[in-house]
Protein backbone atom coordinates (compact mmCIF):
# COMPACT_ATOMS: atom_id res chain seq x y z
CA UNK A 1 0.00 0.00 0.00
CA UNK A 2 0.99 3.65 -0.51
CA UNK A 3 0.97 6.58 1.34
CA UNK A 4 -2.47 7.33 2.14
CA UNK A 5 -4.58 10.73 3.32
CA UNK A 6 -7.72 10.82 4.97
CA UNK A 7 -8.37 7.29 4.99
CA UNK A 8 -11.88 6.10 5.94
CA UNK A 9 -12.63 2.34 6.48
CA UNK A 10 -16.26 1.41 4.90
CA UNK A 11 -17.33 -0.87 7.31
CA UNK A 12 -20.53 0.54 8.75
CA UNK A 13 -20.51 2.82 6.06
CA UNK A 14 -21.74 1.19 2.98
CA UNK A 15 -25.66 1.70 2.66
CA UNK A 16 -25.42 4.93 4.18
CA UNK A 17 -26.58 8.00 2.28
CA UNK A 18 -23.41 10.04 3.67
CA UNK A 19 -20.46 8.30 1.68
CA UNK A 20 -17.32 10.01 2.00
CA UNK A 21 -14.83 8.90 -0.22
CA UNK A 22 -10.93 8.89 1.13
CA UNK A 23 -8.14 9.93 -1.13
CA UNK A 24 -5.09 7.86 -1.40
CA UNK A 25 -1.87 8.57 -3.88
CA UNK A 26 1.12 6.60 -4.31
CA UNK A 27 1.14 3.19 -5.76
CA UNK A 28 -1.66 1.22 -4.72
CA UNK A 29 -1.27 -2.28 -4.52
CA UNK A 30 -3.08 -5.10 -3.03
CA UNK A 31 -3.66 -9.14 -2.64
CA UNK A 32 -6.18 -11.02 -4.87
CA UNK A 33 -8.83 -11.67 -5.39
CA UNK A 34 -9.92 -8.25 -6.15
CA UNK A 35 -13.06 -6.21 -7.52
CA UNK A 36 -12.45 -2.80 -8.71
CA UNK A 37 -16.00 -0.66 -9.53
CA UNK A 38 -17.22 2.56 -10.61
CA UNK A 39 -19.08 5.43 -8.41
CA UNK A 40 -20.74 5.11 -5.62
CA UNK A 41 -22.96 2.59 -6.55
CA UNK A 42 -19.53 0.46 -6.68
CA UNK A 43 -19.39 -0.16 -3.38
CA UNK A 44 -22.90 -1.88 -3.55
CA UNK A 45 -21.56 -3.64 -6.96
CA UNK A 46 -18.49 -4.92 -5.15
CA UNK A 47 -20.43 -6.10 -2.11
CA UNK A 48 -21.75 -8.85 -4.12
CA UNK A 49 -18.61 -9.25 -5.78
CA UNK A 50 -16.94 -10.18 -2.81
CA UNK A 51 -19.54 -12.94 -1.53
CA UNK A 52 -17.89 -14.64 -5.02
CA UNK A 53 -14.50 -13.96 -5.35
CA UNK A 54 -13.54 -14.73 -1.34
CA UNK A 55 -15.15 -18.05 -1.97
CA UNK A 56 -12.93 -18.78 -4.69
CA UNK A 57 -15.76 -18.07 -7.43
CA UNK A 58 -14.43 -16.41 -10.76
CA UNK A 59 -13.78 -13.21 -11.84
CA UNK A 60 -16.28 -13.16 -14.61
CA UNK A 61 -19.40 -14.16 -12.00
CA UNK A 62 -17.98 -11.53 -9.45
CA UNK A 63 -18.35 -8.61 -11.70
CA UNK A 64 -21.83 -9.90 -13.67
CA UNK A 65 -23.88 -10.52 -10.92
CA UNK A 66 -21.91 -6.97 -8.48
CA UNK A 67 -23.23 -5.14 -11.50
CA UNK A 68 -26.02 -6.79 -11.74
CA UNK A 69 -27.38 -5.44 -8.35
CA UNK A 70 -27.25 -2.49 -9.64
CA UNK A 71 -28.64 -2.42 -12.64
CA UNK A 72 -31.83 -3.49 -10.70
CA UNK A 73 -31.80 -0.17 -8.41
CA UNK A 74 -34.69 1.47 -9.73
CA UNK A 75 -33.18 4.64 -7.58
CA UNK A 76 -30.27 4.81 -10.16
CA UNK A 77 -30.36 6.50 -12.90
CA UNK A 78 -27.82 5.96 -15.08
CA UNK A 79 -27.96 2.07 -15.17
CA UNK A 80 -30.88 -0.81 -16.06
CA UNK A 81 -34.28 -0.15 -14.48
CA UNK A 82 -34.98 3.74 -13.62
CA UNK A 83 -32.16 4.72 -15.99
CA UNK A 84 -33.13 8.45 -18.03
CA UNK A 85 -34.65 7.77 -21.13
CA UNK A 86 -33.34 9.16 -24.43
CA UNK A 87 -34.92 12.53 -25.66
CA UNK A 88 -37.57 10.67 -26.82
CA UNK A 89 -38.40 9.03 -23.50
CA UNK A 90 -37.29 5.89 -24.13
CA UNK A 91 -34.48 3.70 -22.19
CA UNK A 92 -31.99 1.82 -23.85
CA UNK A 93 -29.24 0.24 -22.64
CA UNK A 94 -25.38 -0.68 -23.52
CA UNK A 95 -23.39 -3.32 -21.68
CA UNK A 96 -20.20 -5.66 -22.27
CA UNK A 97 -18.52 -8.06 -20.66
CA UNK A 98 -14.98 -9.94 -21.22
CA UNK A 99 -13.49 -12.95 -20.00
CA UNK A 100 -9.66 -13.86 -18.93
CA UNK A 101 -9.57 -15.76 -22.64
CA UNK A 102 -10.48 -12.52 -24.20
CA UNK A 103 -13.95 -13.70 -25.02
CA UNK A 104 -16.49 -10.98 -25.27
CA UNK A 105 -19.77 -9.75 -25.43
CA UNK A 106 -21.92 -7.01 -25.82
CA UNK A 107 -25.19 -5.56 -26.29
CA UNK A 108 -26.09 -2.02 -27.38
CA UNK A 109 -29.57 -0.20 -27.95
CA UNK A 110 -31.15 -2.73 -26.59
CA UNK A 111 -34.66 -2.01 -24.58
CA UNK A 112 -36.94 -3.63 -22.42
CA UNK A 113 -34.69 -6.14 -20.49
CA UNK A 114 -33.17 -5.33 -16.83
CA UNK A 115 -30.11 -6.99 -16.78
CA UNK A 116 -28.30 -6.07 -20.11
CA UNK A 117 -25.03 -7.75 -18.63
CA UNK A 118 -26.61 -11.23 -18.49
CA UNK A 119 -27.47 -10.54 -22.17
CA UNK A 120 -23.95 -9.47 -23.23
CA UNK A 121 -22.25 -12.61 -21.54
CA UNK A 122 -24.93 -14.61 -23.05
CA UNK A 123 -24.20 -13.25 -26.72
CA UNK A 124 -19.98 -13.96 -25.42
CA UNK A 125 -21.26 -17.47 -24.26
CA UNK A 126 -24.30 -18.65 -27.01
CA UNK A 127 -23.20 -17.14 -30.39
CA UNK A 128 -20.28 -16.93 -32.82
CA UNK A 129 -20.74 -13.27 -32.08
CA UNK A 130 -19.48 -9.80 -29.98
CA UNK A 131 -22.08 -7.39 -30.40
CA UNK A 132 -25.57 -7.61 -31.33
CA UNK A 133 -27.80 -4.57 -31.01
CA UNK A 134 -31.37 -3.27 -31.07
CA UNK A 135 -34.10 -5.55 -31.97
CA UNK A 136 -31.81 -7.98 -32.60
CA UNK A 137 -30.28 -7.82 -29.08
CA UNK A 138 -34.11 -7.88 -27.76
CA UNK A 139 -34.90 -10.98 -30.02
CA UNK A 140 -31.52 -12.62 -28.74
CA UNK A 141 -32.47 -11.56 -25.50
CA UNK A 142 -36.17 -13.32 -25.58
CA UNK A 143 -35.16 -16.34 -27.04
CA UNK A 144 -32.99 -16.95 -23.99
CA UNK A 145 -35.89 -16.40 -21.25
CA UNK A 146 -35.55 -13.00 -20.41
CA UNK A 147 -38.78 -11.25 -19.71
CA UNK A 148 -39.51 -8.08 -21.28
CA UNK A 149 -39.62 -5.29 -18.71
CA UNK A 150 -40.84 -1.75 -18.54
CA UNK A 151 -37.71 0.00 -17.07
CA UNK A 152 -39.41 3.89 -17.45
CA UNK A 153 -40.11 4.19 -13.76
CA UNK A 154 -42.23 7.11 -12.73
CA UNK A 155 -39.60 9.38 -11.47
CA UNK A 156 -37.69 9.17 -14.50
CA UNK A 157 -40.24 9.77 -16.59
CA UNK A 158 -41.35 12.97 -14.43
CA UNK A 159 -37.97 14.42 -14.49
CA UNK A 160 -38.02 13.68 -18.51
CA UNK A 161 -41.26 15.12 -19.49
CA UNK A 162 -39.55 18.26 -17.22
CA UNK A 163 -36.66 17.98 -19.56
CA UNK A 164 -38.85 18.55 -22.59
CA UNK A 165 -40.12 21.61 -21.64
CA UNK A 166 -36.65 23.36 -22.31
CA UNK A 167 -35.27 19.97 -24.33
CA UNK A 168 -31.69 21.33 -23.85
CA UNK A 169 -29.04 18.69 -24.52
CA UNK A 170 -25.75 19.01 -22.00
CA UNK A 171 -24.35 15.49 -21.53
CA UNK A 172 -23.45 16.74 -17.94
CA UNK A 173 -21.83 13.78 -15.94
CA UNK A 174 -20.30 13.81 -12.70
CA UNK A 175 -22.84 16.25 -11.26
CA UNK A 176 -25.60 13.39 -9.40
CA UNK A 177 -21.59 11.40 -9.01
CA UNK A 178 -23.82 8.22 -10.07
CA UNK A 179 -23.19 6.98 -13.57
CA UNK A 180 -22.35 4.02 -15.63
CA UNK A 181 -21.05 1.11 -13.11
CA UNK A 182 -18.06 -0.57 -14.62
CA UNK A 183 -16.23 -3.73 -12.77
CA UNK A 184 -12.57 -5.36 -12.98
CA UNK A 185 -11.72 -8.28 -10.90
CA UNK A 186 -9.36 -10.62 -10.41
CA UNK A 187 -10.16 -13.96 -9.12
CA UNK A 188 -8.22 -16.35 -6.14
CA UNK A 189 -6.78 -18.32 -9.42
CA UNK A 190 -5.12 -15.06 -11.14
CA UNK A 191 -7.99 -15.03 -14.01
CA UNK A 192 -9.26 -11.22 -14.67
CA UNK A 193 -12.40 -10.15 -16.41
CA UNK A 194 -14.98 -7.21 -16.41
CA UNK A 195 -18.27 -6.13 -16.89
CA UNK A 196 -19.78 -2.56 -17.44
CA UNK A 197 -23.19 -1.25 -18.02
CA UNK A 198 -25.10 1.81 -18.29
CA UNK A 199 -28.56 3.41 -19.70
CA UNK A 200 -25.96 5.72 -21.21
CA UNK A 201 -26.44 9.60 -20.77
CA UNK A 202 -29.62 10.94 -19.94
CA UNK A 203 -31.56 12.56 -23.31
CA UNK A 204 -29.47 11.60 -25.74
CA UNK A 205 -30.29 11.21 -29.14
CA UNK A 206 -32.85 8.38 -30.22
CA UNK A 207 -30.32 5.32 -31.56
CA UNK A 208 -27.41 6.83 -29.59
CA UNK A 209 -24.67 3.99 -28.05
CA UNK A 210 -21.85 5.27 -25.91
CA UNK A 211 -18.52 3.74 -24.97
CA UNK A 212 -19.98 1.26 -22.33
CA UNK A 213 -20.34 -1.23 -24.97
CA UNK A 214 -17.49 -1.00 -27.19
CA UNK A 215 -14.92 -3.34 -26.30
CA UNK A 216 -11.64 -1.69 -25.98
CA UNK A 217 -13.48 1.68 -24.84
CA UNK A 218 -15.29 1.18 -22.04
CA UNK A 219 -14.00 -1.92 -20.73
CA UNK A 220 -10.68 -4.18 -21.86
CA UNK A 221 -9.08 -7.22 -20.41
CA UNK A 222 -6.05 -9.07 -21.37
CA UNK A 223 -5.08 -11.60 -18.70
CA UNK A 224 -1.46 -11.37 -19.52
CA UNK A 225 -1.52 -8.01 -18.80
CA UNK A 226 -4.38 -6.45 -17.09
CA UNK A 227 -8.33 -4.50 -17.05
CA UNK A 228 -9.52 -1.19 -17.77
CA UNK A 229 -12.80 0.52 -17.50
CA UNK A 230 -13.92 3.93 -17.81
CA UNK A 231 -17.07 5.99 -17.20
CA UNK A 232 -18.13 9.05 -18.23
CA UNK A 233 -18.54 10.91 -22.24
CA UNK A 234 -18.69 8.20 -23.80
CA UNK A 235 -17.46 10.17 -27.12
CA UNK A 236 -14.20 11.06 -25.95
CA UNK A 237 -13.29 7.49 -24.83
CA UNK A 238 -14.44 5.93 -27.80
CA UNK A 239 -12.34 8.46 -29.80
CA UNK A 240 -9.03 7.62 -27.77
CA UNK A 241 -9.75 3.53 -27.37
CA UNK A 242 -9.78 4.51 -24.18
CA UNK A 243 -9.45 0.82 -22.32
CA UNK A 244 -7.13 -0.63 -24.97
CA UNK A 245 -4.32 2.27 -24.64
CA UNK A 246 -4.61 1.71 -20.34
CA UNK A 247 -4.04 -1.64 -20.74
CA UNK A 248 -1.34 -1.44 -23.34
CA UNK A 249 0.20 1.14 -21.31
CA UNK A 250 0.34 -1.48 -18.43
CA UNK A 251 1.57 -4.20 -21.08
CA UNK A 252 4.74 -1.83 -21.27
CA UNK A 253 5.22 -1.80 -18.14
CA UNK A 254 3.63 1.47 -16.79
CA UNK A 255 1.67 1.26 -13.08
CA UNK A 256 -2.27 1.21 -13.25
CA UNK A 257 -2.34 4.32 -11.82
CA UNK A 258 0.06 6.49 -14.11
CA UNK A 259 -1.70 4.04 -17.53
CA UNK A 260 -5.22 5.76 -16.38
CA UNK A 261 -3.67 9.57 -15.58
CA UNK A 262 -1.61 8.93 -19.25
CA UNK A 263 -5.27 8.08 -20.98
CA UNK A 264 -6.81 11.08 -19.52
CA UNK A 265 -4.34 13.26 -20.58
CA UNK A 266 -4.39 11.48 -24.05
CA UNK A 267 -8.50 12.93 -24.07
CA UNK A 268 -7.54 16.59 -22.52
CA UNK A 269 -4.82 16.56 -25.66
CA UNK A 270 -7.15 15.43 -28.07
CA UNK A 271 -10.07 17.99 -27.10
CA UNK A 272 -9.98 21.48 -28.27
CA UNK A 273 -13.04 22.00 -25.64
CA UNK A 274 -13.26 20.14 -22.76
CA UNK A 275 -16.44 21.75 -21.24
CA UNK A 276 -18.51 18.76 -19.77
CA UNK A 277 -15.61 16.13 -21.03
CA UNK A 278 -15.74 14.21 -17.82
CA UNK A 279 -13.75 10.54 -18.21
CA UNK A 280 -12.95 8.40 -14.93
CA UNK A 281 -11.00 4.99 -15.36
CA UNK A 282 -10.11 2.61 -13.44
CA UNK A 283 -7.23 -0.36 -14.28
CA UNK A 284 -5.65 -2.91 -12.46
CA UNK A 285 -3.11 -5.08 -12.89
CA UNK A 286 -2.21 -8.86 -12.75
CA UNK A 287 -0.11 -8.31 -9.67
CA UNK A 288 -2.88 -6.58 -7.60
CA UNK A 289 -1.46 -2.69 -8.40
CA UNK A 290 -4.52 -0.66 -9.31
CA UNK A 291 -5.57 2.70 -9.96
CA UNK A 292 -8.22 5.60 -10.99
CA UNK A 293 -7.87 8.87 -12.47
CA UNK A 294 -10.22 11.24 -14.39
CA UNK A 295 -10.38 14.58 -16.09
CA UNK A 296 -11.95 16.46 -13.49
CA UNK A 297 -12.51 16.12 -9.55
CA UNK A 298 -16.09 14.16 -8.52
CA UNK A 299 -14.98 10.58 -10.00
CA UNK A 300 -15.13 7.91 -7.41
CA UNK A 301 -14.67 4.25 -7.26
CA UNK A 302 -14.64 1.30 -4.61
CA UNK A 303 -11.86 -0.98 -3.67
CA UNK A 304 -12.46 -4.69 -2.37
CA UNK A 305 -10.19 -7.29 -1.54
CA UNK A 306 -9.00 -8.65 1.88
CA UNK A 307 -6.76 -6.27 2.80
CA UNK A 308 -9.00 -3.30 1.44
CA UNK A 309 -12.52 -2.03 1.66
CA UNK A 310 -12.81 1.43 0.64
CA UNK A 311 -14.42 3.86 -1.25
CA UNK A 312 -12.04 6.77 -2.59
CA UNK A 313 -11.96 9.93 -4.58
CA UNK A 314 -9.85 9.03 -8.03
CA UNK A 315 -7.01 11.25 -8.47
CA UNK A 316 -7.54 13.86 -11.59
CA UNK A 317 -6.08 16.52 -13.80
CA UNK A 318 -8.46 19.76 -13.38
CA UNK A 319 -10.24 20.56 -10.43
CA UNK A 320 -13.52 21.97 -11.19
N1 LIG B 1 -20.01 6.33 -20.48
C1 LIG B 1 -21.45 6.38 -20.50
C2 LIG B 1 -21.91 6.78 -21.88
O1 LIG B 1 -21.30 7.61 -22.50
C3 LIG B 1 -22.04 7.34 -19.52
C4 LIG B 1 -21.43 7.44 -18.16
O2 LIG B 1 -20.55 6.70 -17.78
O3 LIG B 1 -21.87 8.32 -17.44
O4 LIG B 1 -22.93 6.29 -22.29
Amino acid sequence: MGTRRDFLKLTGLAGTSAMVPSVFSGIKKTTKPIVLSTWDHGVTANKVSWDILSKNGTALDAVEQGVRKVESNPKGTTVGIGGSPDRDGFVTLDACIMNHKNECGSVAFLQNIEHPISVARKVMEETQHVMLVGEGASQFAQEQGFKSKDLLTEESKKAWEKWLETSEYEPVVNIENHDTIASIALDAQGNLAGACTTSGMAYKMHGRVGDSPIIGAGLFVDNEVGAACGTGLGEAIIRTAGSTIIVEMMRNGISPQDACKAAVERIIEKHDDLTNVQVGYLAINKNGEYGGYSVYDGFTYAIRSDEENEYLSSEFKISQ
